[in-house]
């Protein structure tokens, strides 16, 4: 027998319906290219989402098209991420920092029809558009007619004014009815080993993902809160912000590409934001730019980091210096991208403080909707005790189960489950730990060392900036950790008391053989350290032993 319940599809439209009736005046806060400061709110982002659905259907795109954006957080891209899903159009989110021949690949890939560019892309866009001829029909720059920027394409290929359009289009006067299993946007992930993959969103998957982040012990975003994410909408759906943001009515404070440390507190203060979410690095320019400026966070009451681990000493300094929680996130493109959050259960309320802290220091717990485990290298589940690591795995209705291109389930295991490629422990309570990434972890003798960990430790040094430790190829361990870093700014390291700073942190059998210093480290196109160009360089630094 059926449930005799209302059988409405879950949509994305659904949520800036739900915004616009509910949550009118719910603000959307954008720095724009341009640099000033654009107010809108959640009716007329709805309004105009619907005028763009008009000019949509004016530039001949039909459902399963796939139309694509390489622009900054900002109320434009949010009108376009509304307006081609709404219509039952894939929104293909383009990473402007992969290379220009990664972004003609996954241009062609995909097949999109349009991109809409911020005019910062405009240099970006002129280069590859001769790669990209056969797919893309028209460029739309986000912007009004007095900043068009002057590019050359390719005959075929138009450059078209955003406001131009939405001034000749009508608004569509609803939203259509889809299947809630259809295509709503694609991200590709920035792979450091072959070509980028993508990762193909559905309206469920979505609507799903959403609810589940705004439960109170995950993003729990609710109508007073002013939300600014620094994670940029190019990748990974800004951790689908923009979907959870209105559903709860919490405001949108869109940062453009004003990144740094400066440009974020000023923001933060003077749009009284209470809740922000962003990879390490970008609260470490946060962090610094509050230490050397003496400046406070007014009402931040919680920045999310995730994307890379949390090193320590930035959730003890936001917390100590400026009480500001910071919650430790993880997840993935394939994901969401939300896998954990930790947040505290009642049972882990009479811990000491040491303890407590050392618990928030991990991944977290699954939010509803994903399910994990750990496996050893024969695919056999490990135990929940916290200190034995193995290959993660997940699954759920968030999860990717095959990519752009590829047959359904193909990325999946014959019981259904996902490998992240992420090495973790999960302890009796659930709390996962990244240890490594699968590719990463070094093999020494047959144990298994994190590199992780050894780089916590190394960024905890006074003198070091950035840290990376490789598996580098030993004639008696097969593999040795190498710890590879980057100085602070004026200050040099000494490579023996760097080794020394380890005594008493890790087992001795842990410790870095050697350390090297380098003027900088390799980074993807989402910041990542790329160990691959590490490896290849140093693999065989230590093959005459030590
Ligand atoms: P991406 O798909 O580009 O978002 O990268 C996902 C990968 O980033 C994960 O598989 C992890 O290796 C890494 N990652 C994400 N969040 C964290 C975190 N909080 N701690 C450690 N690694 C993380």
């Amino acid at each position: 027998m059926l449930g005799l319940m209302q059988d409405q599809p879950l949509l994305i439209s659904s949520i800036i319906r739900h915004a616009a009736r509910h949550h009118a005046s719910g603000e959307v806060v954008s720095k724009t290219v341009e640099g000033d400061i654009h107010r809108t709110n959640y009716a007329e982002i709805e309004h105009r989402a619907r005028r763009l659905a008009g000019a949509l259907a004016r530039l001949g795109i039909a459902a399963g098209d796939r139309v694509a954006t390489l622009a900054w957080n900002g109320y434009r891209h949010l009108e376009l991420y509304y307006a081609v899903s709404g219509t039952g159009a894939i929104c293909h989110t383009i990473n402007p920092r992969l290379s220009a021949e990664d972004i003609g690949y996954i241009v062609n890939h995909a097949q999109d029809a349009v991109i809409f560019a911020d005019t910062t892309f405009a240099p970006l866009l002129a280069g590859v558009a001769p790669a990209i001829r056969g797919s893309v029909r028209a460029i739309v720059f986000m912007t009004a007619r007095a900043h068009m920027p002057d590019i050359a394409t390719p005959e075929g290929m138009d450059v078209l004014c955003y406001e131009d359009l939405m001034d000749a289009a009508e608004p569509i006067a609803a939203w259509p009815l889809l299947d809630e299993r259809a295509a709503a946007s694609l991200c590709y992930t920035s792979g450091t080993t072959g070509r980028p993959k993508g990762v193909l969103y559905s309206h469920r998957s979505t609507l799903l993902h959403a609810l589940a982040s705004n439960l109170k012990d995950v993003f729990g975003l609710g109508a007073a809160d002013r939300f600014l994410p620094v994670v940029p909408m190019f990748h990974v759906n800004a951790w689908g912000s923009p979907y959870s943001a209105p559903m709860a009515g919490a405001s949108l404070i869109m940062p453009g590409r004003h990144l740094d440390g400066a440009s974020l507190a000023d923001m933060m203060n003077a749009e009284r934001v209470t809740c922000s979410a962003g990879v390490p690095t970008v609260w470490l320019g946060l962090l610094q730019h509050l230490r050397a400026s003496g400046k406070r966070l007014d009402g931040v009451q919680r920045l999310i980091i995730g994307g890379s681990a949390c090193p320590p000493m930035l959730m003890r300094a936001f917390g100590d210096e400026y009480g500001v929680r910071v919650d430790h996130a993880w997840g993935m493109t394939e994901m969401s991208p939300i896998g954990t959050y930790n947040m505290p259960k009642s049972s882990n309320a009479d811990l000491p403080a040491d303890a407590a802290f050392r618990l928030r220091e991990k991944q977290g717990r699954v939010m509803y909707g994903v399910d994990m485990r750990i496996v050893d290298d024969g695919g056999a589940e490990l135990s929940w005790d916290g200190t034995t690591s193995g290959h993660l795995q997940v699954r759920g209705p968030n999860v990717c189960s095959a990519y752009l291109g590829d047959e359904p389930g193909s990325a999946l295991d014959a019981e259904g489950w996902f490998a992240t490629g992420d090495v973790a422990t999960i302890d009796g309570e659930g709390y996962m730990e990244i240890t490594d990434r699968s590719k990463d972890v070094v093999k020494s003798g047959g144990e298994w060392i994190s590199t992780v960990q050894l780089e916590n430790i190394a960024v905890g040094h006074p003198d070091v900036a950035e840290a990376a430790v490789i598996a580098a190829r030993h004639p008696k361990w097969d593999e040795r950790p190498l710890l590879i870093v980057v100085a602070r700014q004026g200050c040099t390291i000494d490579p023996s008391a760097l080794r020394a700073y380890f005594d008493g942190k890790v087992a001795k059998w842990w410790q870095p053989d050697d350390v090297v210093v380098v003027d900088e480290l390799p980074h993807t196109a989402t910041g990542k350290i790329q160990k691959m160009a590490l490896r290849d360089k140093f693999r065989d630094h230590l093959a005459g032993g030590s």
